[in-house]
C-alpha cells in the first residue's frame, strides 16, 4: 500500500505530527498512533495508515518499540478486539441472530487522554476511539460469524463496556402484523393489568393479576411468543374496540410484538394456523407476516373510517327513526369525551364527521343501525347522547332515551385495494 493508493497527504505538516506522536512519552499501540490520521486518505486501516506515515518520515528512526500491551489511549481494547468477540459471542450464545450493531462505553479518562494528546501534537485529524472501535469490533465479528453490521434496524446491539471489561447485548423485539376479528364481547384488545392490585395477583383478580381472562393481545402474541422463545409481548392496534362489541368483516389491522427473541425465524403459516386453533373462534386472525419496528407507528398513526351496526332499543315509529338518521348523515358531531372514559382519557371536544347512517332492520322495540363515520367517533355516545355530551344525537331527535344493546365494527376502510394496510 503506498500514499498514492490511499490518498493520504504527506504534507510538511503531516510529517511534522507524525514525528511528534513518535516523541510521545505515553505507550500508544498502532491503531491508536494511526487514528490521529484518521480522517486523511482511504481505504486503509489505522495501523496500515500509520505505517506508510512512518516509512514517509525518510529519516533513520530508532529501532520500533514492541506494540505496548497497555496502550495509553485505549488500554489495549484494539490489541485484544478478538477477546471481545469472545465475550460477545457468548453473551449472546443461545440467540438467533443474523444482523448486529456494536457499541461501545468508555472510561472518561481513555476520551480525556485522546483528546489531551490530539492538543499535544497538533493533530486535526483525528477520528475518535469509540467509532474506531465500534467499526474494528464489528469488523472482527463479521469476520468470526459472517453475520452483517447494520447501522439500523440490526437484530440485536452488542455494546462493549470497555473499563468493565464485559459485553452488554440487547436483543431487538421481532414483529408479526396480521388482521383480527373478534368475536367475543367478553375480552379486551390488550392485557388489562388488574385494577385492584396492579398485576400482582389479588382476591378480586383471583390471583391472575389481570381485570380479563384473556386478551386479543394474549391469544394473538402469546402464542408467537412462545414459538419465538421471547421473554414477553406487546399489541398495537389500529385504533381499538370496546371490549363488548365484535370486531367483523376484514378484521382490525395489528402489529405484536415478541419482546428478547431467541428464535426469529418461524412458520408463520403454522404459527397462524396455531394462534387460530387455540383461540377456537373467539379471534380469528388473517394475513400475518414478519413486519418491521416501523410498522409500529405506521399501525398507531393511520385513521380510516369504520362501519358499524348497532342495535338499538326504543319505543320509536319507523318513520321518526329514518327522519333522525336523515338528519345525521353527513353532519359534524361535537363530543366531549365520554363519561364512560372519562377516568383514563383527557376531558377535550372533538369534532367527527357521520358519513351515513341507515336503518337496516327493526322488530318491535329492537332497530337496527348501520354508521360509518370518521376515525374515534364515540358511536355508544351518538346514540344515547351521553348526558348531551355528544351533539347532535339520536336520542334527543327522535325525542326518546335510547339504549345500545349491541355494538360490532364491521369494517376499518383502510386501503381496500392492494397492500394490506
Ligand atoms: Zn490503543
Ligand atoms: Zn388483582
Amino acid at each position: 500500500m503506498t500514499s498514492a493508493s490511499t490518498g493520504l497527504p504527506l504534507s510538511p505538516e503531516v510529517r511534522e505530527v507524525t514525528r511528534k506522536v513518535l516523541g510521545l512519552s505515553e505507550p500508544l499501540c498502532t491503531e491508536c498512533s494511526g487514528r490521529f490520521f484518521g480522517k486523511l486518505g482511504h481505504g486503509m486501516s489505522n495501523p496500515e495508515r500509520w505505517e506508510i506515515l512512518q516509512s514517509n518520515l525518510q529519516e533513520t528512526l530508532p529501532a520500533p518499540l514492541p506494540t505496548p500491551s497497555e496502550c495509553a489511549i485505549c488500554g489495549g481494547a484494539f490489541a485484544r478486539i478478538d477477546a471481545w468477540v469472545e465475550r460477545a459471542l457468548r453473551v449472546v450464545e443461545g440467540y438467533e441472530w443474523s444482523t448486529f450493531l456494536c457499541g461501545s462505553r468508555w472510561g472518561p479518562e481513555n476520551l480525556a487522554t485522546e483528546e489531551a494528546l490530539w492538543a499535544t501534537t497538533g493533530s486535526k485529524w483525528g477520528e475518535s476511539l469509540r467509532t474506531a472501535f465500534n467499526r474494528e469490533f464489528g469488523k472482527a465479528l463479521a469476520r468470526a460469524t459472517g453475520k452483517v453490521a447494520l447501522q439500523e434496524g440490526s437484530e440485536i446491539l452488542l455494546l462493549a463496556d470497555v473499563p468493565a471489561g464485559r459485553v452488554e447485548s440487547t436483543v431487538f423485539s421481532l414483529y408479526f402484523r396480521g388482521r383480527y376479528r373478534k368475536l367475543d364481547r367478553t375480552i379486551p384488545q390488550t392485557r388489562w393489568p388488574c385494577r385492584v392490585c396492579r398485576g400482582r395477583g389479588c382476591k378480586r383478580c383471583e390471583g391472575t393479576g389481570k381485570m380479563y381472562p384473556t386478551s386479543v393481545e394474549e391469544l394473538t402474541a402469546g402464542p408467537l411468543t412462545e414459538l419465538a422463545q421471547g421473554n414477553g409481548h406487546r399489541f398495537h392496534g389500529m385504533g381499538r374496540e370496546d371490549i363488548d362489541a365484535r370486531m367483523l368483516g376484514r378484521g382490525r389491522p395489528f402489529v405484536a410484538e415478541v419482546l428478547s427473541p431467541k428464535v426469529r425465524t418461524l412458520d408463520v403459516a403454522a404459527a397462524l394456523q396455531e394462534i387460530n386453533t387455540r383461540a377456537e373462534g373467539r379471534i380469528e386472525i388473517t394475513e400475518l407476516a414478519p413486519c418491521a419496528a416501523l410498522d409500529v407507528r405506521k399501525v398507531k398513526e393511520e385513521l380510516h373510517d369504520k362501519s358499524y351496526r348497532v342495535v338499538v332499543r326504543g319505543e320509536v315509529p319507523e318513520e321518526k327513526i329514518k327522519e333522525a338518521l336523515n338528519l345525521l348523515s353527513g353532519c359534524e358531531l361535537v363530543q366531549r369525551t365520554p363519561v364512560r372514559v372519562a377516568h383514563r382519557r383527557a376531558d377535550l371536544m372533538r369534532h367527527r364527521k357521520i358519513r351515513e347512517m341507515k336503518m337496516t332492520e327493526k322488530e318491535g322495540q329492537l332497530f337496527t343501525v348501520e354508521v360509518r363515520a370518521e376515525a374515534g367517533t364515540y358511536i355508544k355516545e351518538l346514540v344515547t347522547g351521553d348526558g348531551g355530551r355528544t351533539q347532535p344525537n339520536l336520542s334527543e331527535l327522535v325525542g326518546t332515551p335510547l339504549e345500545v344493546v349491541s355494538l360490532d365494527v364491521l369494517e376499518i376502510h383502510d386501503n381496500v385495494e392492494g397492500e394490506p394496510w
